[in-house]
């Protein structure tokens, strides 16, 4: 297994300091990767300049081919990908074979698309011009990713980045280097030209830092937290860099009277307790109204108290180790003051004791009566939490809804088709799950509005982000 830094066609190791990958389920140390800083970043934007010109010239066909290699390449080997992400993130086995196809999904998708490209031709305002309109790869490119989705959230920008001509950077998080790197080696594997892909792993301010200072890049996308988004925003005035903002959340999770109560509980399960709790778009708030309320709560926390605790590694497990202790810390922190606040304890509330394993397991956990007072129903709290108020109507209900200043994902579930265009035209995200607990999808527009950040990601949407529109005015 590949656990150096990808510049060209070299692994290097970059100064000599290293930092140490583990698994949150058990502390033991997988592996070390490279600390690497500015001068590591340097040396990759440069490679992924002097890797443009040609990777650029070649049609897209070509492109998609090699990325449906790499696309192909990883379901082959989707089972020891899986294994390695479990090791290093903890989600449960069968979790991680599905980001895996999830991730190839879109390198695949973006194979494609890259071939639809188009320009325009528009009519002039005088009869000897013509009005051309063609697009162009944005050139240098580099991304900054998250530990929850440690392959998905580098494919879903790499993809199409590739696919429509750009090169790339990849800074992955400082806890899943691994899975970054694995893939940077099938991409080589695939036949991916050295320096269109390079991995640079290590101290994600002094990357960050020159990938924004230094004029080669010509955008950044980063998926990642409200407040780094925040200071990305700032970097990149230096030189006016493109960027693309994937951010925090905090989705509503709406059940009407005329719902389907199974369903909603199935896909409260899906959305709520994948990944342990820990993705952006997962429920933070569940408004539920009152008709239904107590079948509802009695659904939730049978399927909750089924969920099995354990190590990921082990096939049947559902609920795995938390990232890292700030992590459990954070959930401890927001149960205990919802409880204080005057929330009722429904189900669960405690760590979990696993025998054998790291002190990281949190039982899954519902909390009924929360109030807007309470920290969970205003931050993030990346565990696996469901916190529950009732609601009487409609209006109320969207108006607590859409009281955040996140703007990612949301959910609502009803039976009514007129309530269910007229809620989804009402609240205020960038995704409406409708009946549906997991839309995530390559082909549909993935992406927040708010402080959930700027662009999308997915379908034909995301190409807009990797090219430029050139107008040429063409006098004849
Ligand atoms: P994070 O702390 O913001 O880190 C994300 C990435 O940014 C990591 O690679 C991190 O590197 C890097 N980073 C940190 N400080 C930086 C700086 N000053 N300059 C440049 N890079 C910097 O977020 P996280 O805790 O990994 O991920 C959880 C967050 O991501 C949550 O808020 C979640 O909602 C959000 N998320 C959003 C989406 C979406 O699509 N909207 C998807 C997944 C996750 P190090 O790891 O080395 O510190």
């Amino acid at each position: 297994m590949q656990d150096r830094n990808l510049i060209g066609s070299e692994w290097i190791s970059g100064s000599g300091e290293e930092i140490d990958v583990t698994n949150p389920a058990t502390n033991e140390k997988i592996a070390s990767v490279p600390n690497g800083g500015a001068a590591e970043a340097r040396r990759a934007v440069t490679a992924a300049t002097e890797a443009l010109p040609e990777w650029r010239s070649r049609t897209a066909f070509d492109r998609g081919k090699i990325l449906r290699r790499i696309a192909n390449l990883m379901l082959e080997r989707q089972e020891p990908l899986a294994e390695l992400m479990t090791r290093e993130q903890g989600k449960p086995l069968a979790e991680a074979r599905g980001e895996i196809a999830y991730a190839a999904s879109f390198i695949d998708w973006a194979a494609e698309e890259g071939k639809r490209l188009d320009g325009e031709l528009l009519p002039a305002s005088a009869e000897n011009k013509r009005i051309l309109v063609m697009r162009q790869p944005v050139g240098v490119t580099a991304c900054i990713t998250p530990w929850n989705f440690p392959s998905a959230m580098i494919a879903r920008k790499l993809g199409p980045a590739l696919a429509c001509g750009c090169t790339m950077v990849v800074k992955p998080a400082e806890q899943t280097p691994l899975s970054a790197i694995a893939l940077a080696e099938i991409a080589l594997e695939a036949g991916l030209p050295p320096g269109v892909m390079n991995v640079v792993t290590g101290d994600a301010a002094a990357i960050g830092e020159e990938l924004f200072s230094n004029p080669a890049v010509r955008k950044v996308s980063f998926t990642g937290s409200t407040e780094v988004g925040k200071i990305l925003i700032k970097q990149s005035a230096q030189n006016v860099t493109r960027l693309s903002l994937e951010l925090g959340g905090h989705a509503p999770f709406l059940v009407f009277d005329d719902a389907d109560v199974k369903a909603a509980v199935a896909g409260a399960m899906a959305s709520k307790y994948r990944n342990m709790g820990q993705t952006c778009v997962c429920p933070n708030r569940f408004y539920v109204q009152q008709g239904i309320y107590d079948e509802f709560v009695a659904g939730l926390t049978a399927a909750v108290e089924a969920l099995r605790i354990g190590s990921g590694l082990e096939e049947g497990i559902e609920v795995g180790p938390l990232i890292d202790d700030p992590a459990i810390e954070k959930v401890e922190r927001h149960v205990s003051d919802a409880l204080e606040k005057g929330g009722k304890l429904r189900t669960g509330g405690k760590r979990a004791k696993v025998e054998g394993m790291a002190d990281r397991f949190y039982m899954p956990t519902i909390v009924e009566d929360f109030t807007p007072d309470m920290t969970m129903a205003c931050e993030e709290t990346f565990g696996p939490v469901s916190p529950l108020r009732r609601f009487r109507h409609e209006d109320e209900a969207v108006e607590w809804a859409n009281d955040s200043p996140y703007g990612l994902a949301s959910y609502f579930y009803t039976r009514d088709a007129s309530r269910l265009m007229r809620v989804a035209e009402r609240l205020e995200y960038g995704i409406v799950g409708a009946n549906d607990g997991t839309p995530s999808t390559a082909q549909a527009p993935f992406g927040g509005v708010k402080q959930s950040g700027i662009g999308r990601e997915g379908g034909r949407y995301v190409m807009h982000e990797y090219t430029e529109i050139k107008y040429v005015s063409w006098g004849l």
